[in-house]
C-alpha cells in the first residue's frame, strides 16, 4: 500500500495535508453525479466499514458475499472489497455506464451514505501512512467537479470520534502489513489457517452493539496472542 514518491507526484498536488487543514474536496454533496461508485477497483473495507454496514442495515457479513461484497487478496491478505455490479461493456463507453458499486441507489445516490465506507469518506483523498501516523494528500485526476470548494479535512470524514478512529487505522493498518509481510514465509497451510482466522475474528463474527473501538481492541489483543507463535516462526 505504500505508494512510491513518483506515483504521488503524478497523482497529487504534492501536498501532504493534516487532519486539520482546509482541501479543496467540496463537491456540493455529489449533487447530479456518480461517477466514482463505478468502475472502481480497491475499495477494500476495515473491520469499521463491517460493523457499521452489517448493523446499519441489519445483515450478517455472509449475507454481503451474495452480491455486494466479494473477498480477494490485498498486499497477502484476504479482504472484503466492494464488488461491481454488471457487466463490464465490449466498447469504450462513459464511466457512469460502467458496473458500479452494489450499494449505488438506482437514483444514482449512495444507499449507505451514513454509513459509508472510510474510503468513500475520504475519496478524492488518500491517506499517506508514515513511521509515526498518517496526513492525506489529494487526487488530483480523480473527482473532477467544477469549483469545488475548500473544506477542513476532518469535516470532510465526519468522523465522530477522529482521535479513536486515528488509532484505529493506525493499529489496524501497522496489523495488515505486518501479516501481509509475515504469511509467505509460512507453510500453505498455516498461510491459510492464518487469514482465515483473521477474516473470521475481524469480519465474519458479528459485532455487538456495545460500541467498535473497545471490540476492535479486546479482538486485537486476542488475534496478537494467537497469532504470534505462528508468526514467529
Ligand atoms: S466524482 Fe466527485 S462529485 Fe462525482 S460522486 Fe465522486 S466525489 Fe461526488
Ligand atoms: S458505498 Fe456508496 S459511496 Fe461508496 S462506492 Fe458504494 S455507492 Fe459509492
Amino acid at each position: 500500500m505504500k505508494r512510491e514518491a513518483d506515483e504521488m507526484k503524478e497523482i497529487t498536488d504534492g501536498r501532504l495535508y493534516g487532519s486539520r487543514d482546509l482541501v479543496r474536496v467540496g463537491c456540493h454533496d455529489c449533487e447530479g453525479c456518480s461517477t466514482c461508485c463505478h468502475d472502481v477497483e480497491g475499495l477494500f473495507l476495515t473491520p469499521l466499514d463491517m460493523y457499521r454496514i452489517t448493523r446499519g442495515l441489519g445483515r450478517p457479513f455472509e449475507d454481503f458475499l451474495e452480491q455486494e461484497i466479494e473477498l480477494t487478496l490485498c498486499d497477502g491478505v484476504i479482504l472484503p472489497k466492494m464488488k461491481m455490479q454488471g457487466q463490464e461493456p465490449d466498447h469504450p463507453v462513459p464511466r457512469e455506464q460502467m458496473p458500479a458499486c452494489g450499494f449505488l441507489t438506482a437514483e444514482g445516490r449512495c444507499g449507505i451514505h451514513s454509513f459509508r465506507p472510510d474510503i468513500c469518506r475520504l475519496y478524492p483523498l488518500g491517506r499517506y501512512y508514515e513511521a509515526d501516523g498518517f496526513r492525506y494528500f489529494l487526487q488530483i485526476h480523480e473527482c473532477e467537479r467544477p469549483h469545488r470548494y475548500k473544506v477542513q479535512v476532518q469535516e470532510w470524514l465526519g468522523e465522530e470520534n477522529p482521535e479513536e478512529n486515528r488509532r484505529f487505522l493506525l493499529t489496524w493498518h501497522a496489523f495488515v502489513k505486518g501479516v501481509g509481510e509475515s504469511v509467505p514465509k509460512l507453510t500453505d497451510d498455516s498461510r491459510k489457517q492464518v487469514l482465515l482466522y483473521i477474516l473470521r475474528l475481524f469480519y465474519m463474527k458479528p459485532w455487538e452493539d456495545d460500541g467498535f473501538y473497545p471490540q476492535f481492541a479486546a479482538r486485537m489483543e486476542r488475534a496478537q496472542s494467537v497469532l504470534a507463535p505462528l508468526m514467529n516462526h
